[in-house]
């Protein structure tokens, strides 16, 4: 298998945990042979240092001539007085639409051994495994018109979509669903809003051509109350732009920290890999950040540009074990527990990738 990875590390803890994930990355094309080429460019804080633009042409060539990109964050503090338009998140959402891609996964899944870190109940939250697929580049963040009218002190987005925007991300969710457990749950808001009832057709109507999933339909304000209070019931939940935007952000508390968390948007030229959290000025340059969202990103390449589902589960078993052997970021101990090993961001890599070794060895 040949994959042309392209890495764009980003500032803060980007760096640091995107070094991790490579790793893991590199040990698993050695052990099974493949041919995984690494090039890295910049984007981001770093970029608009060096190149004066937070998403240099250079980065942009790159990424398109990629199979994949692995994105750390961007986003540090002495830029924030800069206007939003020059800021480095340009860089970030700019590669997002230069891209393409419209399916955005992010996968909510419950670590028991994390089960203390989330303020939910362990009974609850124990087996959760949900894969949200939100569509990213329509909806209310992208309809026209948008304006905030400061003469009449008005202002107005739209949500729009279209047969063909629904249709597509909603194939992508029908077809993740049949590879999982064949359940796909679509929230709209379609007992108000026409957007959402064009939604719900549209859904009814690809559910046809999967009849072996079993759709339902959840409205968002319910949806949100039944996450928290049954999260175990979903399999694949599929959501518009706005409404993706907040359940998954409101499902990392099944995880119990954002560190842990990857993400994937596929379908368009080229599929961006990104951890969900951001730079975390706070803990850069300290050995303090957690790389498992990375490496599990880093999974999330396997799975779905290197069709390697064998190894990308085996890294996923791999920060189970760990995590089961009582090894810990800090991020993951809460204060006054006892009986964890506290380990640096290089030395929680090297862990994974020890561990990893024992189960691709065993395989
Ligand atoms: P953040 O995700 O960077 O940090 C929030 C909190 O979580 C902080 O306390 C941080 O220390 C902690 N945290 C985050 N990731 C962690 C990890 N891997 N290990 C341990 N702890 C971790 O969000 P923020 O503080 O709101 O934003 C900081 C900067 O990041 C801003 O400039 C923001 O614009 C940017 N940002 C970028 C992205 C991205 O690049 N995808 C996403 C969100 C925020």
């Amino acid at each position: 298998m040949k994959l042309k990875i392209l890495i764009t590390a980003g500032d803060g803890i980007g760096p640091e945990v995107t070094k991790e994930a490579v790793a893991v990355l590199k040990d698993v094309a050695a052990a099974g042979g493949h041919d995984f080429a690494f090039d890295e460019k910049r984007i981001g804080g770093v970029a608009i240092e060096q190149d004066g633009t937070p998403l240099p042409e250079e980065t942009l060539k790159a990424a398109l001539a990629s199979d994949a990109v692995l994105l750390g964050a961007v986003g540090a503090n002495k830029f924030n007085s800069l206007p939003p338009e020059k800021r480095p998140e340009v860089g970030l959402l700019n590669i997002r639409t230069e891209l393409g891609g419209f399916a955005n996964l992010r996968p909510a899944f419950a670590f028991k051994e994390l089960a203390i870190n989330s303020p939910l109940r362990p009974e609850i939250i124990e087996g959760a495994d949900i894969l949200f697929v939100r569509e990213l580049l329509g909806g209310l963040y992208f309809g026209k018109p948008r304006e905030w009218n400061r003469v009449t002190r008005e202002s107005w987005n739209t949500m729009r979509y279209s047969y063909d925007e629904v249709a597509r991300v909603a194939r992508v969710a029908f077809k993740l669903a049949q590879g999982r457990r064949k359940k796909l749950t679509s929230v709209d808001k379609a007992n108000v809003l026409e957007v959402s009832q064009l939604w719900r057709a549209t859904v009814d109507e690809i559910a046809v051509e999967f009849p072996d999933v079993t759709l339902e339909h959840q409205l968002v304000d319910s949806m949100a109350m039944h996450l928290m209070n049954q999260p175990r019931n979903y399999d694949v939940v599929l959501t518009e732009n706005l409404f993706g935007d907040i359940l998954s952000d409101e499902s990392a508390v099944i995880t119990g920290s954002l560190g842990m968390l990857p993400s994937a948007t596929i379908g368009g030229k080229v599929n961006l890999y990104e951890p969900v959290h951001g730079s975390a000025p706070d803990i850069a340059g300290k050995g303090l950040a957690n790389p498992l969202g990375a490496i599990l990103t880093g999974a999330l390449i396997l799975r779905y540009s290197a069709g390697l589902e064998a190894e990308a589960a085996t890294v996923e078993s791999a920060v189970r074990k760990v995590l089961e052997q009582g090894f810990r970021t800090p991020d993951l101990v809460r204060a006054n527990s006892q009986g964890f090993t506290v380990l640096s961001t290089t030395e929680m890599g090297a862990k994974v990738r020890e561990t990893m070794k024992t189960l691709l060895v065993g395989a």
